[in-house]
């Protein structure tokens, strides 16, 4: 192991999204010093436990789903192709493991020192770094960055035998389709997940606490989509979340246990192969010496960082996920690449930080969803009733016209205007394509775009996309 240098200007704790967009900002651009630390792989939690597996998984999802329209085209394929899944994950491993190099040589190539090892602040300008072999050995920093990122949240502590369940991380252990699956959470991985593993042929289970998922998101969204996946056969289990799960010691099956809150009266699902619980994410911001070395954390643990990723330590510095404020990745390498620009760039850069608002954000779910600004109750609250307009389209997709009744899916669409010019405060859509349209619309919306500018520019046909341009 190279020896590590007892001094840098810049020590980054986490090789994620922003870790890795910071350091490499910081001696790419700039020549600092700088060092980061990671204490499993490189790349985070979106390079190997989450967007990018995700999105490849999504994708032979998204197969398996063309390989059933394919018949409605005319073409003689045989529905039940065996997927295998031991070669796919092999080959989504094997992938990951390329971009761990890739992410390792481009430190290199931007001069950034590497070190595999667990970081912990011994104060405010110490950092002590425990490598895999035990040696520890202490690094002076004049700025330290905090981007440790989260870990799923634990299943709750009162469900009897819940730690026979998995978590997002263990979902990409997975290696052969499950008969039957069950999930706990209404966000966007238990959403995504649910979606995939349906479209891949599992009988799936999603408990939610009430009566739609991904509730943070547009009314149009939430009950949209949630009527989507009981169309498309998702088992959902409305307003109720298990008590008890139970492991069948010969065949591994689980069952599990839940109160439906309609009835009170206590149910039960068995044979279940994997039990994912997907209830959120916790910051990693605990036995890392945050507290020690006077950095602030809030009362569910994240650390408390302004725009500009000051901490309550003035050359200490957090963004991403341990912050809690954006948990996206593209949020994450923004706000590390503009810290970088800020800290170590010329005077240009003084005022570089992140703009927070409207930062669109898709869901890859069944279909997929895409959202940017207000909510529609957001817009009332903030705007008052009368001073909106709303224009909303709901149609099928072109896609489905050779499709028999049951196999067409639902396409919705929904503008939020304000004021007297109309302007774009929200836009959500849901429906085939709506992760690829929605980075344009995002552009607009992020320029201040009015209903008028939408209206302005000509319709591509055909297209689900045009819709957006032609609103009424
Ligand atoms: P991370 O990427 O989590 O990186 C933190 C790193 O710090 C980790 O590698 C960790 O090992 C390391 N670390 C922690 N403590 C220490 C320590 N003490 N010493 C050394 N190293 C340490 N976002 C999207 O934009 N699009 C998506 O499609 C998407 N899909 C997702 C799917 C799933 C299943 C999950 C879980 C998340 C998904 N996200 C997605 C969110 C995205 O992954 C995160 O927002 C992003 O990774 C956050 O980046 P970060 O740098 O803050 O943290
Ligand atoms: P989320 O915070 O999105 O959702 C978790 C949801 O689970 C809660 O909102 C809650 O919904 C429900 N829940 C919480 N506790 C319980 C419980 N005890 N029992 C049952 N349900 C519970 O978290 P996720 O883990 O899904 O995702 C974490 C973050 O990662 C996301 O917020 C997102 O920022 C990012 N991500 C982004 C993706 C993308 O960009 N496509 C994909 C995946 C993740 P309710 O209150 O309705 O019950």
């Amino acid at each position: 192991m190279a020896p590590i240098s007892k001094e840098t200007d810049y020590l980054v704790i986490g090789g994620g999204s922003g870790g890795l967009g910071s350091a490499r900002t910081a001696a790419g651009k700039f020549g600092a010093k700088a060092m980061i630390v990671e204490a499993s792989r490189l790349g985070g939690t979106c390079v190997n436990v989450g967007c990018v597996p995700k999105k490849v998984t999504f994708n032979a999802a998204a197969i398996a789903e063309t390989i059933h329209a394919a018949k409605a085209y005319g073409f003689s394929v045989q529905e039940t192709a065996p997927f295998d899944f031991k070669t796919f994950k092999h080959k989504r491993d094997a992938y990951i493991k390329r971009l761990n190099g890739i992410y390792e040589r481009n430190l290199g190539n931007d001069g950034v020192e590497y070190v595999h090892g667990w970081a912990k602040l011994l104060n405010r300008n110490e950092v002590e770094i425990t490598q895999d072999d035990g040696a520890k050995s202490v690094v002076r920093a004049k700025k330290i960055l905090i981007a440790t990122g989260g870990e799923p949240t634990h299943a709750p502590s009162g469900v009897e035998g819940a730690e026979h369940g998995t978590n997002s991380d263990g979902f990409f252990d997975i290696d052969r389709t499950p008969k039957k699956v069950a999930l706990v959470g209404a966000g966007y991985i238990a959403v995504e997940f649910a979606g995939m593993f349906n479209a891949l042929g599992a009988e799936t289970h999603l408990f939610i606490r009430h009566k739609t998922f991904l509730r943070n998101f547009d009314p149009m969204i939430q009950e949209g989509v949630t009527a989507e996946y009981e169309r498309l056969g998702v088992k959902l289990h409305k307003e109720s979340t298990p008590t008890k799960v139970e492991k069948d010691p010969s065949t591994g099956k689980l069952t599990i246990h839940y109160k439906d809150v309609e009835s009170g009266e206590g149910q039960e699902v068995e044979g279940i192969d994997n039990l994912i619980w997907a209830i959120g994410r916790t910051p990693m911001s605990h036995g890392i010496g945050l507290e020690e070395a006077g950095v602030k954390l809030d009362d569910r643990g994240y650390v408390v960082a302004d725009d500009y990723q000051n901490t309550s330590v003035d050359n200490i510095f957090a963004l991403g996920d341990v912050c809690g404020k954006v948990e996206l990745t593209p949020v994450a390498i923004a706000a590390g690449r503009r810290l970088a620009e800020r800290l170590f760039g010329p005077p240009e850069f003084n005022a570089a930080r992140v703009d927070y608002s409207n930062i669109p954000s898709v869901v890859f779910a069944h279909p997929e969803v895409g959202s940017i600004g207000l909510t529609e109750p957001q817009a009332v609250e903030k705007y008052g009733r009368d001073n909106l307009k709303v224009y909303s389209t709901s149609f099928t997709a072109m896609y489905y016209a050779m499709m028999d009744p049951e196999d067409k899916g639902p396409t919705k669409y929904k503008v939020i205007c304000a004021g007297p010019d109309e302007k774009v405060v929200g836009l959500h859509i849901m429906g085939l394509g709506s992760g690829e349209m929605l980075q344009g619309f995002g552009v607009a919306v992020k320029m201040g775009a009015t209903k008028k500018d939408l209206d302005s520019c000509i319709a591509i046909h055909p297209t689900s996309a045009e819709e957006l341009v032609t609103l009424k």
